[in-house]
This record gives structure tokens, C-alpha cells and sequence, in this order.
């Protein structure tokens, strides 16, 4: 009888986790010390235990994906289909975090800029960021974990695999075992998912307790709303018309790395559980092993959305109106900064100096949201990672029904 009981699924253990860690971190607001000392590092840990697993997933699952579809014309077709729902789905986010911030603009609270300051990281220049996307070592990019670069590594190494053929199968069968073997490391350390987001949010909500939202809780509000919005219109939309699935259970199936990607605020470090929801959906392997270490790289909407609802509400509070011509420079700009922007913490904060810049808005405006990133950050990569989810079921649904008709 006992043996019988059913255990708790991973996704309801995270969820628990994440619940106990909002409950224990409020407690701890007087004491965010005491988290973020004793309770972060182990969050940390768990952090570390993903990214190192990340990049041999990525070089790996590329690589297997493009060897099992044997076909160099195929991968082509899913690359260009995968790129074009990005960029669309990104130019949507952003006009949305537009809309979203000139309607609630009266409400935002018109902050002091006098004395702001903020360093901008150097922006690098676009031709260097394209030549930037080419490895020019081995080693490097895995060692830098450079996600675009191991990508193009795991084309480079996966076509080549498909061209040399037959002498090459032992390479193909030994790429796809290690993957397998890298699947399994990764299974492990998601055990340890409730742990690990117990022990990333905890410090957070301790740190950021209601009194630091304080002001901004407008625009955080703003933000968040343009987010669901989002992903319930856009999302739900898409999977639904083009991807063939109800959206409930894309919706449902997709909580475990929703939950996972709001504690750890990192597509990338999300990607092993994004890739396993996927699969589960009904994604096809070798589509999900394509689409979604690419979309975890290239396609962040909700950083999108976050940027256009911030160069509002500091342009606001510079007493700036930003004219139409300016909105359509910042949906430009906001689409290239969010392929720009690594998947980790705080990345799209950094691209955000590049939108304002690109207006002519005061990069020092920054520092106005500065105190709050890490919240509008746990929401942008819950947005960045489900995109990424919903263009992998469409992308699997519309190869699969290419193959019904070719059959
Ligand atoms: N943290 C985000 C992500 O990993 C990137 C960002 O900062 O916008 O998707």
C-alpha cells in the first residue's frame, strides 16, 4: 500500500519550494542579510551545477538534432522558420510593452533625476557583435560558455557529420550517446530544482520586500501585465492556430520551467528543463534540441517587453514624449537588443543603455530601475523561455504535418 503512493511530481515540488520561499523570505525582510549569506550561496551552487551543464547540452543536442535529420536542407527549413517566428514574436513584445506603457504612463510616478548616476557598459559596436558570433578556438567558447559561438560550433561539426556520410556513423551514434549521458547528468542536478529555487528566491523576496517596490510598483505592475498579456494572447494564439495544441496544456505543461525560469531569472540555465517540457508536449527531439538552445540565446520577448515599458516611464520622468518616429526606433532597436542579450541575470538591464541611447534618452535613467531589475527580471525570462517553448511546438507541429503530406 504504501509502496502505492504516488510522489509528488517534480513540477508540484517546485512549485511548493516557490511558495515557501516567498512565505520564509518576507519573514526574513529584516534579516535579508542572513539569506542572502547563508541561504544564496547554495542557490549558487545549484546555478553552477546548470550552467556546467549547459554548454555540453547545447553543443550536444544541436549536434544530435542535426544528425538525426540527416539533411542539411531540413535543418535549413526549421532554422528559417525558427528565426522568423523570433523576430515576429519579439517586434509583437515590444509594441505591446509600448501600448502597454503610453496607456498607464499617468500613472507612473514622476521619479527626481538630478542626481542619477549610471555607468553604461561600453556598447559593442554591430559589426563586432556579428563577427563576434564566429568562434575562432576550439576551447573558447566552450570555456566562455559564448552561446552563440558554440552554436555555430555544433552547425559547423553537425553538418559536417551529415556531408562525410556512412564513414562518419561510429561520430553520429558516439554525439548521440553523449547526449544521452549529458541528459542524465542533467535529469540529477534538476532533482535538486525545489533546493535550488528555494534557495535563489528566498534572498530575493528578503531583499526586495515591498518597501524597495515601493515606488516602482507601477511600472513593475505595468510590466508584469504586458507579460501575461503576452504570453496569453501571443502564445496561446500561436500554439493554438499554427502549433495544433490546446493552449491550457502548453500552459500547464510549461509551469515547471515557468517556476524554475522566475527563480533563476536564466533562459540559458532553464534550457535542460524547458527542453525535457517540450519533449513531453509532443515536441520532436531533434526540433526542441534545435529550436530552444537557439531561442535561449537569440529570442528574449519579455526583455523586450521590459525595455519598452522602461524608456516610457524614464522618458516620463525626464518629462520627455517620446514622438512615433522615436517608438519605432525603440522596436527596432529593443528587437536587436534582446538578440544581443546573454540569458542570464540582469542582461537585458546592460542592452536597455542601448534602446534609451538609440532616443537620445539619458542612459543614466537606468539607475531610476535599477533597484528593482532583479524583478522585472524574473518575469522577462518566465516570457523569454516560454516563447522559446511555443515557437518549438509550432515548429515540430508544421515539420510533422510537412511530413504527413510528403508521405
Ligand atoms: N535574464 C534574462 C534571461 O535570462 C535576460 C534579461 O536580463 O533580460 O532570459
Amino acid at each position: 500500500m504504501e509502496k502505492e503512493k504516488k510522489k509528488l511530481s517534480l513540477a508540484s515540488q517546485i512549485f511548493i519550494a516557490l511558495v515557501i520561499a516567498i512565505f520564509v523570505g518576507l519573514l526574513m525582510q529584516n534579516h535579508a542579510e542572513i539569506a542572502t549569506d547563508y541561504i544564496k550561496p547554495f542557490g549558487t551552487i545549484f546555478l553552477n551545477l546548470i550552467k556546467f551543464i549547459v554548454v555540453p547540452i547545447v553543443l550536444l543536442s544541436i549536434m544530435s538534432g542535426i544528425v538525426s535529420m540527416k539533411d542539411i536542407r531540413k535543418v535549413g527549413s526549421i532554422g528559417a522558420k525558427t528565426v522568423v517566428y523570433y523576430l515576429c514574436t519579439t517586434a509583437f513584445a515590444i509594441v505591446i510593452g509600448l501600448i502597454g506603457g503610453n496607456l498607464f504612463k499617468g500613472f507612473f510616478p514622476v521619479l527626481s533625476t538630478s542626481e542619477l548616476s549610471y555607468e553604461a557598459a561600453e556598447a559593442t559596436p554591430f559589426m563586432d557583435v556579428i563577427v563576434n558570433i564566429f568562434p575562432s578556438n576550439f576551447i573558447a567558447p566552450m570555456s566562455s560558455a559564448s552561446m552563440l559561438q558554440v552554436i555555430v560550433m555544433a552547425l559547423l561539426f553537425g553538418f559536417s557529420i551529415i556531408l562525410v556520410g556512412e564513414k562518419a556513423h561510429s561520430v553520429a551514434e558516439d554525439v548521440d550517446a553523449l547526449n544521452l549521458v549529458c541528459m542524465k547528468c542533467m535529469e540529477m542536478i534538476l532533482k535538486l530544482s525545489p533546493i535550488g529555487v528555494f534557495c535563489l528566491l528566498c534572498p530575493v523576496v528578503a531583499a526586495n520586500g515591498a518597501a524597495v517596490i515601493g515606488s516602482l510598483a507601477m511600472v513593475l505592475l505595468v510590466a508584469y501585465l504586458c507579460y501575461i498579456i503576452h504570453m496569453v494572447v501571443v502564445y496561446s494564439l500561436c500554439v493554438k492556430t499554427v502549433g495544433g495544441m490546446s493552449p491550457l496544456k502548453f500552459f500547464k505543461e510549461q509551469m515547471p520551467a515557468m517556476i524554475f525560469a522566475f527563480s533563476s531569472a536564466s533562459s540559458v540555465g532553464t534550457l535542460p528543463i524547458n527542453l525535457k517540457g517540450v519533449q513531453k508536449m509532443g515536441a520532436s527531439k531533434e526540433v526542441a534540441s534545435f529550436v530552444l538552445p537557439l531561442g535561449a540565446t537569440i529570442n528574449m520577448d519579455g526583455t523586450a517587453i521590459y525595455q519598452g515599458v522602461c524608456a516610457i516611464f524614464i522618458a516620463a520622468c525626464y518629462g520627455i514624449t517620446l514622438t512615433p518616429a522615436q517608438m519605432i526606433t525603440i522596436v527596432l532597436t529593443a528587437t536587436l537588443a534582446s538578440i544581443g542579450t546573454a540569458g542570464v541575470p540582469g542582461a537585458g538591464m546592460v542592452m536597455l543603455a542601448m534602446v534609451l541611447t538609440s532616443v537620445g534618452l539619458p542612459v543614466e535613467g537606468i539607475a531610476l530601475v535599477a533597484g528593482v531589475d532583479r524583478i522585472f527580471d524574473m518575469g522577462r525570462t518566465v516570457v523569454n523561455i516560454t516563447g522559446d517553448a511555443s515557437c518549438a511546438i509550432i515548429v515540430s507541429h508544421l515539420e510533422e504535418k510537412k511530413e504527413a503530406k510528403k508521405a
